[in-house]
């Protein structure tokens, strides 16, 4: 492709972007506006125009889903698979950083990624060490402030010591906690960042390669970018590295997990001789969706403030409809997305958002109960399963002996006689010798330090671990992970709970050793990331996608998902589920002013994912966490002018009260199987359905099989073929 057809799709505004010369730019525009394309094309431009080789190209975006997409996007303007190009998240780039160059980053070469929730129970341990009362400072709180402070990128050392209880406790908590990861060598997410920076800060010489390498830089989603990101990039632009920021100050929605919207007005001051470019044409709504979209986001006081328009005069109203309760409102949805379909649309066009994760419940069931396909995106995730956990410590303990957190997972999972005083005995050693978990296990064996019996079963998972290592030190990964599984004990473990639990988790561990077959360890074209073993990559990538869909893409199917995760995105047929007061505005954020209109950023944001249709939809009661709650239509609803809205009213009809023949009716229709039925499994064989049970996601089958004898599945993991009688 040449210059010219390079720029022809872009109108002048975005042209002049594109094929700007080489300074800093901002680019700052309303959604749909065309900003990723923007940038996508600059990059394509700096390459086919500027010489510039795709490895000297640097781009961060928000999820890693954006950045696959962007690839893609690049590769489908040039033709070419651009191979060494720098995308990522911050994050992601990050880490990529921090395994090249862990000597001088001051880590362990091993060391090992936490999620949210081993940091959780990290910091969990630590408070109970210090003896401090977990009911006055809660883990939670205690998490919070840590990644606050980290994110603003200060050091416990930093913290001037206080006379104030809580902030004194919160800072010694830190403090240890900081202990703990050192010692075991592990990393939280907010640390990956912070580390990064000090890299630069540290150590000169890696920065001066970086910044030899590096010719340009690009960042979407520019609004959402936290302290010490924006930090990071700072010091590594320079005065010499040209920067091109690209966001919407009205779609900041990370506030709460401390974004600052203040960094695009720091940009201009940091970045002097920036040139500024607005973007005003929206290429992606209908004007009635957009317009409605300008009306709620008119009602924010603080705004840079930018007028968005379309070339487009109408399109569809948007539709408003008033559900009896949430079951009335997903069958709704459902039946909406029935009709689109009959229509001779598509399932993946459709998109349904909503402000908490536990509102898909509802909406789940419907769809199953309607047979009609569907993805969440970012929902439940297979490594947060209890059975997928316990099997992954006994491979980050592999990996590295010294991880405290899956240490004390599983020295008693299975069941080996090894109780919590035993345990307790191991983390008060631990404490007092400086050592890890693990140290304590083999001093407490060598020197005789505890009770007999104790000490055998110690003795006896030391070996098995030993064991373990030996017989997979040659094998391939899904291999060493089925060795691991078989011999850690825990099938029999798991296959002693009761019935179609213990099969789904047998399931979900036969599901790891085929994710550990199929891994292949992201973009290690270049040279420069060397991961320790295949298992050190393995266990990484789970740590890192855990936020991510792990959902099969190609999949023809309706895609669910909080309106965060909807940021960049765009679909034709949008549903905004639950726009009720005291929800959407979340009931927290309705008195604050500054988060109220976080929250209206949200919905603005939500409602420009939308390309053709837009439905809005509230529940007048709606059972939320167990309890029946009664509410009002959002006001962002009463933020859009009546003309671009027009009201569905369709009678409600009750729900059916709950009953055994319902719930086997239910699962029926969530399996699409009946009794009698002759099915196949790809490992059981041919068998006949004896019972169905439970619904939704849970729903369940009994098959009789031919050779394996009765087993309970769980219908969506068994993939059973159904065969003629
Ligand atoms: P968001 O703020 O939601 O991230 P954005 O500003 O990044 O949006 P894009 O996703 O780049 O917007 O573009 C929105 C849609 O408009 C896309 O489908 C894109 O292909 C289309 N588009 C953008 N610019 C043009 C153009 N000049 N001509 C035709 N289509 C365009
Ligand atoms: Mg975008």
């Amino acid at each position: 492709m040449d210059v010219t057809e390079l720029i022809d799709g872009l109108n002048p505004q975005q042209r002049e972007a594109v094929a700007a010369p080489l300074t800093h730019q901002l680019v700052l525009a309303g959604a749909g506006s065309g900003k990723t394309r923007v940038l996508v094309h600059r990059i394509a431009w700096l390459m086919q125009t500027e010489g510039m080789s795709p490895g000297s190209i640097l781009a961060v975006t928000f999820t890693n889903k954006a950045a696959k997409e962007m690839r893609h996007r690049i590769e489908q303007l040039m033709g070419i698979s651009p191979r060494h190009l720098w995308i990522g998240t911050f994050h992601g780039l990050a880490h990529r950083l921090l395994r090249t160059h862990w000597r001088e980053a001051n880590l362990p070469e091993n060391f090992q990624v936490m999620d949210s929730d081993d940091q959780l129970r990290l910091i969990k341990r630590t408070i109970r060490s210090l003896n401090i009362d977990e009911n006055a400072f809660q883990p939670r709180q205690a998490q919070w402030y840590i990644n606050q402070q980290k994110d603003e990128g200060i050091r416990p050392q930093h913290i001037q010591p206080m006379h104030d209880q809580w902030a004194s406790t919160m800072l010694s908590i830190y403090d240890a906690y900081e202990e703990a990861c050192r010692r075991g060598g592990m990393v939280d997410f907010a640390e990956i960042l912070f580390r990064a920076h000090e890299l630069w800060l540290n150590q000169p010489q890696v920065l001066a390669q970086y910044q030899n390498r590096f010719r340009y830089i690009l960042v979407d989603e520019f609004q959402d970018t936290n302290s010490i990101q924006y930090a990071w990039l700072r010091v590594l632009a320079g005065d010499r590295i040209p920067l091109m920021a690209v966001g919407d100050d009205d779609q900041s929605i990370y506030g709460w997990r401390g974004a600052k919207i203040e960094n695009i007005h720091q940009f201009t001051s940091d970045f002097p001789n920036a040139q500024t470019v607005k973007l005003e044409q929206n290429y992606r709504s209908t004007a009635n969706i957009l317009n409605a979209a300008n009306a709620v986001i008119d009602n924010n006081p603080s705004r840079l403030g930018k007028k968005l328009w379309t070339e487009d005069e109408g399109g569809e109203l948007i539709s408003l409809y008033a559900a009896f309760n949430e079951q009335d409102e997903a069958r709704f949805i459902a039946d909406s997305v029935e009709d689109w379909v009959r229509k001779g649309r598509r399932y993946n066009e459709v998109a349904i958002l909503y402000r908490s994760n536990a509102q898909s419940r509802a909406i789940e069931e419907a769809f199953i109960r309607a047979a009609l396909p569907y993805r969440i995106y970012g929902g439940q995730r297979f490594y947060e399963r209890l059975e997928i956990k316990n099997a992954m410590a006994y491979l980050r303990l592999l990996q590295n002996r010294h991880d405290d957190a899956s240490l004390e997972r599983v020295i008693n999972v299975p069941a080996r006689a090894i109780g919590e005083k035993t345990v307790e005995q191991l983390r008060q050693y631990a404490r007092e010798n400086g050592t890890s978990l693990w140290q304590s296990v083999e001093q407490s064996v060598q020197h005789k330090l505890l009770a007999g019996r104790a000490l055998t079963a110690l003795s006896h998972f030391m070996e098995l671990l030993e064991e373990m290592q030996l017989s997979t030190a040659d094998v391939a990964l899904h291999e060493l992970v089925d060795h691991v599984i078989q011999h850690s004990g825990l099938i029999e473990h798991h296959k002693k709970e009761k019935g179609e639990k213990a099969q789904a988790r047998l399931e979900n561990l036969d599901e790891l050793v085929s994710a550990a077959r199929t891994f292949k360890p992201e973009d290690t074209e270049e040279s420069d990331v060397v991961h320790t073993s295949e298992l050190a990559a393995f266990l990484d990538q789970a740590s890192l996608d855990a936020g991510d869909s792990q959902a099969d893409e190609f999949e023809d199917s309706v895609q669910m998902m909080t309106l965060h995760s909807a940021k960049g995105l765009e679909f034709p047929f949008v549903f905004l589920g639950g726009v009720e007061e005291g929800l959407f505005p979340h009931k927290m954020s309705a008195e604050d002013p500054s988060r109220l209109e976080e929250e209206r950023r949200l919905c603005y944001v939500g409602i420009t994912r939308a390309m053709e249709k837009l439905i809005l939809t509230y529940a007048e009661s709606r059972r939320l966490h167990g309890q029946e709650h009664f509410s009002s239509p959002s006001r962002f609803i009463r933020e859009i002018p009546n003309e671009y809205i027009q009201e569905v009213r369709l009678k409600a009809k009750v729900s059916k009260p709950l009953s055994n023949a319902y719930s086997m009716a239910s699962a029926k229709a969530a399996t699409g199987l009946q009794l009698g039925q002759r099915v196949y499994h790809q490992k059981f064989g041919e068998g006949v359905v004896m019972d169905l049970e439970g619904q939704g996601a849970q729903a369940r089958v009994q098959v009789n099989f031919d050779f394996e004898g009765t087993k309970w599945l769980v219908a969506s993991f068994a993939k059973l073929e159904t065969l003629d009688q």
